[in-house]
């Protein structure tokens, strides 16, 4: 492993100015991929500033009803929280669909938004990969395409985003507030992540020393009719071959609103915007469920190793969208 320095700054404006500072400084948050980066080769960092007991670890609920979560909060404390499994159930389902109890434990918010893909040429480095080494390739175009996208891809990368939480935070209409050299800003989570376009090797829009201080949720009441189900090779430990968040609220026989997010398909959290505009107005059911998912998947593009994952979404999707109808007439007066 390449030496490297370790500080802990003593706010995070002077952990912002340090790692904007020093092109090639890292935070470090839990470390759960980060230095797993670092072991493997991946990330070779002159210095880590430690973030960690710097942004905040509380779950706050804010005078207009929004709920604000520190970036230091720990995957475990988030899908834990009374506020956030009465009335975000989908984002402490999809939390716990993810690792193992002890990463949970470990890992932050802010690490888990900002993981890198899981794709195996990703992470070997005796392979051309554009997303580690830019300009040397695509292995996966011609290789192991399994875990790989259906949608949004480019000719430079078709990898997969691997968040499960980040699924639920798009669907959620979450925001990121960030704080860099420049200033704070307020970043929606679904515009947080990047399609690879020619650029594959930049994950996200933030820029080199920009930290995440805080998500926040908005007060959602279609959120708290929602779930997130997950799709993997193995029941647990296992990242996502395709995921679905979804909530839905009827009112009177019709869709008032619905939500629908997908993960393991893009580079990015997906948006399901086409099946829900589809949806919204429409009377629940079956078919509709199934065209809606149709007409968003129309747009998917799979190569022969992941092709299986087109009809697996629609699928996730329809089953996901029938077990919240159910959960709706169950609680009719
Ligand atoms: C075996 C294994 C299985 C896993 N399975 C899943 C799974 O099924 N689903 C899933 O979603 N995840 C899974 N994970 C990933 C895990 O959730 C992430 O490793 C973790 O959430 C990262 O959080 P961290 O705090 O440890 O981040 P770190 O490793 O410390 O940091 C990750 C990245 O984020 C940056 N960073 C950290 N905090 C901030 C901040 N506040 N502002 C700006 N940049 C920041 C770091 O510089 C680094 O680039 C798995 C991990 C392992 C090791
Ligand atoms: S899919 Fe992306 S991350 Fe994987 S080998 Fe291709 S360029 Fe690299």
């Amino acid at each position: 492993m390449k030496p490297f320095r370790y500080e802990r700054a003593a706010d995070v404006d002077s952990a912002v100015s340090t790692v904007a500072t020093e092109p090639n400084a890292a935070f470090l948050a839990g470390g759960t991929n980060l230095v797993d980066h670092m072991r493997l080769g991946i990330a070779t960092p002159d210095l880590l500033v430690d973030v960690r007991q710097l942004t905040s670890d509380r779950i706050e609920e804010l005078p207009d009803g929004s709920v604000r979560i520190g970036a230091g909060v720990t995957n475990n404390d988030l899908a834990a929280h009374p506020l956030i499994r009465r009335r975000y159930p989908m984002l402490s389902e999809a939390v716990l669909s993810g690792a193992s109890g002890q990463l949970r434990n470990v890992a932050t918010v802010g690490g888990n938004l900002l993981q890198r893909t899981r794709c195996v040429y990703f992470q070997d480095l005796t392979t051309p990969c554009n997303k580690r080494a830019p300009g040397t390739g695509c292995s996966a175009r011609e290789g192991y395409q399994r875990d790989m996208a259906i949608l949004g891809a480019s000719p430079s990368c078709i990898a997969t985003h691997p968040s499960d939480m980040a699924v639920a935070m798009v669907a959620l209409d979450a925001v990121v507030r960030t704080l860099s050299p420049r200033g704070a800003r307020v970043i929606p989570v679904g515009e947080l992540h990047r399609l690879p376009g020619d650029e594959p090797e930049r994950d996200t829009v933030l820029e080199h020393g920009e930290l995440i201080t805080s998500v926040d949720l908005p007060p959602l009441s279609v959120a708290v009719r929602s779930r997130y189900r997950k799709v993997r090779d193995r029941a647990s430990y296992a990242f996502a071959l395709v995921s679905v968040a979804a909530a839905l609220d009827i009112v009177d026989d019709v869709i008032h609103d619905v939500r629908i997010a997908l993960g393991g398909v893009a580079h990015k959290p997906w948006r399901a915007r086409i099946a829900e505009a589809a949806l919204r107005g429409t009377r629940p059911a079956h078919d509709a469920f199934r065209d809606a998912a149709d007409a968003e998947l129309a747009h998917a593009r799979p190569l022969p190793g992941n092709a299986f994952k087109v009809p697996l979404a629609r699928n996730l999707i329809v089953r996901t969208l029938l077990d919240l109808l159910d959960t709706a007439e169950e609680a009719r007066p």
